[in-house]
């Protein structure tokens, strides 16, 4: 019998007795036998030993020296492949990368084959040009005598040292080559463009984080892709950027504006697209069932997207109403279907810092705080609005004001909720700006009172179900003149996604309040109701576009606009 390694002498078997096997003598030779074997094995040997040992004995049926010559034997196959691909990769590139990290045979134990290892000759001449030796200084950072005197800060020296560390910069930066050059840089350039470089290195950072965060989020559907080339290919937008945000409930892009019908956009604008992620509201029907505030067949009347689409009709109903009354907020330019496109707070596609990130000084801070009050008090008795999810999170800081954002979720102080969703509004704002280190920050039951001219008692959770009971009257007086009671769909999904948020904080999971109704979405549904009406149905179906459609589309579309999405 032959084998790689040699000849295995067939040793003679002799047959034994069944009695034999059993026996546990038996057992107990094989077993010292094997072990005399292979203590034969030396295993703290070198492998130049084992190797050496193989040579001499090439007819070896040592398992443990066979075992390492056959790893070996895959290890030198292993390299040997690793650098066919070192050279398929480097080719004949100027700068080549190595893969010699990945090598597993010990650099000892390598065959002297290494053609083309690089001369040591070759790159101690390499180093020279850049190294011109330079003064060896004492300890003061003085060279030389008397006339002579160079100092570390001598201008041609330090600027020899700052060319060589130019090389110091990392890779991706470009520093040109000065090899062969006696270059010097003064001081002031090397600082200049090493700051220039740590911005550099931070900003692509910055961009590949974005990358790899809006590839990991697909959440742009085709028809919503299809809107936004539309909105490209019309003029109403220049260009679609890069993600800002992705939360649960929307995307938010950056985009340069165009112009609609003749006005001009604001030129750089903020792209929120409500999102239609179809599979979760359709799964939300086992909810519904058995709730008796939604019928199976109301639901399914309900078309998500058009219920998708309340969220923009209604931020872009409330941002209009707090630009009326003065409040900083960003400027409604555009509503299709569920993309809602604003002004942009901040510049240069930098989005302004929330206040939770802003690292504010302690008078902002105060600034800030004052501003907000302002705000929540207009809010309340002007637009008749509460924001229902004011946090540091929605609130940004540019050019020294507070713009609140993210009202899709605000109602009407009609709705049956509003003042506990006031009372938790002024609750985070306090424990903020507290937190923040104002002083004299109000309790929020005092807060609440204030901006409500209400006077309710209690302190905590006791006050927190004095306003709730506060709603439930008022809703109940509200609903004595008016209409019978509906729940609406959209109430139910904001109700919903409150709830999810409050169960990821870990919070405890508010009760759903049941019999609740908000004059105010009826009317507004109602209305919707009536368009669609006045369309003679026509509304609906024109806008239901066939998946397949809009698919097509978007592979007709026009490419060089769609370069202009840069949807991540
Ligand atoms: P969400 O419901 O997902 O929280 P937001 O309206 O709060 O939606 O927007 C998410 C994020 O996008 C904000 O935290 C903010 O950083 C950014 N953003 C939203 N609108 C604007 C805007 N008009 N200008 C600048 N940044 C914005
Ligand atoms: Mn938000």
């Amino acid at each position: 019998m032959t084998t790689p390694w040699g000849k295995i002498q067939a040793a003679p078997v002799m047959p034994c007795s069944l009695q034999d096997v059993m026996s546990e003598q038996l057992a107990l030779d094989l077993q010292q036998k094997e072990e005399e074997n292979s203590v034969k094995v030396d295993e703290t040997r070198t492998f130049q030993e084992i190797l050496a040992a193989a040579s001499e004995d090439p007819e070896t049926t040592d398992d443990y020296l066979l075992a390492q010559m056959l790893q070996q034997e895959y290890d030198r196959e292993h390299d040997q492949a690793l650098k066919i691909e070192e050279r398929k990769f480097n080719g004949n590139n100027k700068v080549s990368i190595s893969f010699e990290n990945y090598r597993v045979v010990h650099p000892a134990y390598r065959d002297e084959e290494e053609e083309d290892e690089i001369d040591p000759d070759e790159i101690e001449n390499r180093k020279s040009e850049w190294d011109s030796p330079s003064p060896k200084f004492n300890k003061s950072g003085v060279f030389g005598k008397g006339k002579n005197i160079t100092t570390k800060h001598d201008a041609e020296i330090c600027g020899r040292r700052n060319a060589s560390r130019l090389m110091d910069l990392p890779p991706e930066f470009h520093s040109g080559d000065g090899e062969g050059i006696d270059m010097k840089l003064p001081n002031k350039v090397y600082n200049k463009l090493k700051l220039h470089s740590l911005a550099e290195n931070k900003r692509s950072q910055r961009l590949h984080e974005k990358k790899e965060f809006s590839t990991s989020e697909q959440v742009l559907d085709p028809r919503t892709k299809l809107l936004l080339y539309k909105m490209v290919n019309n003029g109403t937008l220049e260009s679609v950027g890069g993600s800002i945000s992705s939360g649960k409930e929307s995307v938010v892009y950056h985009a340069y504006g165009g112009s609609k019908e003749g006005v001009l956009l604001s030129t750089e604008c903020a792209v929120k697209i409500y999102k239609t992620t179809l599979n979760e509201f359709k799964n939300r029907g086992a909810y519904v069932d058995g709730d008796h505030r939604f019928s199976r067949d109301d639901f399914k009347k309900n078309n998500p997207r058009k219920v998708i689409r309340i969220w923009g009709e209604k931020e872009t109903a409330n941002l209009n109403r707090m630009k009326k009354f003065g409040i900083p907020c960003p400027a409604v330019q555009v509503l299709n279907k569920h993309i809602l496109v604003m002004s942009f707070i901040g510049e240069d596609q930098c989005p302004a810092p929330k206040l939770k990130d802003a690292q504010l000084s302690v008078e902002d801070y105060e600034d800030a705080y004052e501003q907000v009050i302002k705000i929540m008090d207009t809010m309340q008795n002007k637009c008749a609005l509460v924001h229902g999810d004011l946090s540091e999170y929605n609130l940004l800081w540019y050019q020294d004001k507070v713009w609140v954002i993210d009202v899709s979720q605000a109602v009407e102080l009609t709705h049956p909720k509003a003042m506990e969703f006031l009372f938790r509004d002024c609750t985070n704002v306090c424990k903020f700006f507290k937190k923040a280190g104002v002083h004299g920050v109000k309790e929020p039951e005092k807060l609440f009172n204030q901006i409500t001219r209400l006077n309710i008692k209690g302190k905590g959770a006791e006050f927190a179900a004095q306003v709730q009971r506060y709603d439930k009257e008022r809703s109940a007086e509200l609903l004595a003149h008016q209409i019978s009671m509906k729940e609406y769909a959209f109430d139910y999904y904001f109700e919903k996604s409150q709830q999810d948020r409050l169960e990821e904080a870990g919070e405890e999971q508010e009760e759903m309040l049941e019999d609740r109704n908000d004059p105010f979405e009826y009317f507004y549904e109602k209305s919707l109701q009536d368009k669609e009406d006045e369309a003679g149905g026509q509304y609906s179906e024109e806008e239901e576009e066939d998946d397949e459609d809009v698919e097509e589309e978007l592979r007709n579309a026009d490419e060089d606009k769609m370069d202009k999405l840069k949807l991540g």
